[in-house]
This record gives C-alpha cells, sequence and structure tokens, in this order.
C-alpha cells in the first residue's frame, strides 16, 4: 500500500494505477461503516484509493474540528488489511493553500436539513470532494447512506459538472443494538451511549407506522418527536420526512422518501435516516 501526502506524489500514483478506480473519501477514525465502503470499492475495481482528511471547512466555528477523533497509524493499518492501493492523506495547506477560493456551491439541495443546521458545512463538503476527485480522477466514488443528504449533494455537483465519476451510495452499517456507527460515537459516555439508540428507535418507529399504511408525514414526525422527547438526554435538532431526491418536506408519505434527523445526546450531534 502506498501513501501520498502531497496532491504532486498523489497524481503521480494514480497514473499508475490499473483502471477502473474506486474512490473512498473519508476523516479518518476508520470503523466498519468506513470498511463497507472500501469493501465495495476493492470488491467493483482493480484498484482503490481512501482519502484521510480532516476537512476543516465543512466544520462550523462552533464545532469539533479541533477534537476531532484522529489516529491515522491505526487507520493506515486498517487499510493495509483491505488490499487498499493509494491512501491520499494531505495536510490541511496542502488542500487549501493561501491563494485558494475556487468554492463549490450546490444550491436548494444544500440548504436544507444539515444545511440548515449547519451553514456552510456542505460548500465545504463539496469543495473538498471536487478537488479531491480533480487528484484522485476515479471512475467510482463511494459514500455512506448514513450521510444521506450529503450523497445527494454530490451526486448534484457531479451531474452540474458533468464529471464521469459514477456514485455509489452503500447501506449504513449499524452496531448490534441499531446505533449507526459514526466516529463520533467516541464522544458518547456509557449513559449517552444508551441514550443515542432513541435515533434507531424513533427511525424503527416511522417504518412501523408506515408499514402500518400511515401516510400522514405529520402524524409520524409527531411520534418520532413524542419517542425521542421522552429521553431526557436528547435534544431534538430536526426531524425530517422529505422526497428523497428533492428533499422537500412532504405533507404526505410517498417513497422514495427520506426519514432523516440530527439530535443532540448530551453535547453529541448525532445523525441517522432511513428510506421509506
Ligand atoms: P466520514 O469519515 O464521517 O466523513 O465518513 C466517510 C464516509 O463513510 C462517508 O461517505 C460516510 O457516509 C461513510 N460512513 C460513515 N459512517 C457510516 C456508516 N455507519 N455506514 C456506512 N457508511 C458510513
Amino acid at each position: 500500500m502506498m501513501v501520498a501526502e502531497t496532491i504532486a506524489d498523489m497524481k503521480r500514483l494514480r497514473l499508475k494505477l490499473a483502471e477502473s478506480v474506486g474512490f473512498v473519501p473519508t476523516m479518518g477514525y476508520l470503523h466498519e461503516g468506513h470498511l463497507a465502503l472500501v469493501r465495495q470499492a476493492r470488491a467493483e475495481n482493480p484498484s482503490v484509493v481512501v482519502s484521510i482528511f480532516v476537512n476543516p471547512t465543512q466544520f462550523g466555528p462552533e464545532e469539533d474540528f479541533g477534537k476531532y477523533p484522529r489516529n491515522p497509524q491505526r487507520d493506515l493499518a486498517l487499510l493495509e488489511k483491505e488490499g487498499v492501493d493509494i491512501v491520499f492523506m494531505p495536510s490541511v495547506a496542502e488542500m487549501y493553500p493561501p491563494q485558494f477560493g475556487s468554492w463549490v456551491e450546490v444550491g436548494k439541495v444544500a440548504e436544507r436539513l444539515e444545511g440548515a443546521s449547519r451553514p456552510g458545512h456542505f460548500r465545504g463538503v463539496a469543495t473538498v470532494v471536487a478537488r479531491l476527485f480533480d487528484v484522485v480522477q476515479p471512475d467510482k466514488a463511494y459514500f455512506g447512506q448514513k450521510d444521506a443528504q450529503q450523497a445527494i449533494v454530490i451526486k448534484k455537483m457531479v451531474a452540474d459538472r458533468n464529471l464521469s465519476v459514477e456514485i455509489v451510495a452503500v447501506p449504513t452499517v449499524r452496531e448490534p443494538d441499531g446505533l449507526a456507527m459514526s466516529s463520533r460515537n467516541i464522544y458518547l459516555n456509557p449513559e449517552e451511549r444508551k441514550a443515542a439508540l432513541v435515533l434507531y428507535q424513533a427511525l424503527s418507529l416511522a417504518q412501523k407506522l408506515w408499514s402500518q399504511g400511515k401516510k400522514d408525514a405529520q402524524t409520524i414526525r409527531q411520534e418520532m418527536t413524542a419517542l425521542i422527547q421522552k429521553q431526557p438526554l436528547a435534544d431534538i435538532d430536526y426531524i425530517s420526512i422529505a422526497d428523497a431526491e428533492t428533499l422537500d418536506e412532504l405533507d404526505e408519505v410517498r417513497p422514495p422518501a427520506l426519514v432523516s434527523m440530527a439530535v443532540r445526546i448530551g453535547k453529541t450531534r448525532l445523525i441517522d435516516n432511513v428510506v421509506l
């Protein structure tokens, strides 16, 4: 496995890779969710590139950029075991030189949900992914359904820019009790870890109500809200039932509908979703 720390090195190594190239962008501190993306990329492409870059421009000023968990040595050992060809681990200065100014704005789908709660978040995400795509030149890029809106935003960016990369969405990997795997789960103390299950319980409730024939989105949102409010450590940021392509909020649930939420458990903000 080769490790590139500069754009110049990454571009040079890229020239030697067999086509097609599968790419998995990450912020590191890898878990089974990330590895599911890597394994799918490995299964579908002769060459696999993974990036590890904690992207400062997608964090708000009050967010956790400084304390975001990092463990590059462990990450590299895990990726080596998965048979990854190249790990691209640039510095912040490499990705954002002082003269950098080509920001990527994606429009309406980036302004809802996570975009409304985290202004500028998807501008940072779209910009860094566009830059990573420029350097890595992937044929296919793999994104987790865990960050459903991110995958939608990236698909929109690819369509708007006529990029020839195929975006593949990979199902969410969960802990045995249902909690979606996330690097941020490390912030939870044991009591909060138990409380965090309420996200999955609320999504399961939505699925159950939908399968019982309930079509009124507001009723489902209200039942989810009531369930989460019973958990004293949980504080709802948003609960949404939206069209899975446009992210317009729905009155009547019509598939494919994205049921998504952001909930604070103590100080930790968690997101999760299911598609109906
Ligand atoms: P991150 O390191 O949090 O930026 O995530 C890198 C990629 O892994 C993104 O495409 C995420 O959607 C994906 N990912 C993170 N957690 C999970 C999970 N539990 N299941 C599937 N994909 C995930």
